[in-house]
């Protein structure tokens, strides 16, 4: 997983068997009450069913955006709907 040049991973899905591939996703966390997104986290991708893992490099990125170590790109607001009432 160290290896930019492969694409391709040796690992299968732990759900169908299918093939992973490295990709980049935008991740939703919600932290203390509130959601952040964050764009571009690297990722590895079951091309069968869409299942996402997330290395623990990946992890420990999305922990320092999600604990304010970084700058916004931008901000935005989001609609909030309970279906319970
Ligand atoms: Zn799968």
């Amino acid at each position: 997983m160290e290896n930019e040049e492969t694409k391709m991973t040796e690992q299968d899905c732990r759900y169908c068997g299918g093939q992973l591939e490295e990709r980049r996703v935008t991740r939703f966390q919600e932290y203390q009450g509130h959601w952040v997104v964050i764009e571009n986290v690297p990722a590895l991708v079951c091309q069968q069913c869409g299942e996402i893992y997330f290395t623990p490099q990946a992890h420990d990125l999305v922990v320092e955006y999600i604990t304010g170590q970084h700058k916004p790109v931008r901000v935005e607001s989001v609609e909030v709907y309970d279906a319970a009432q």
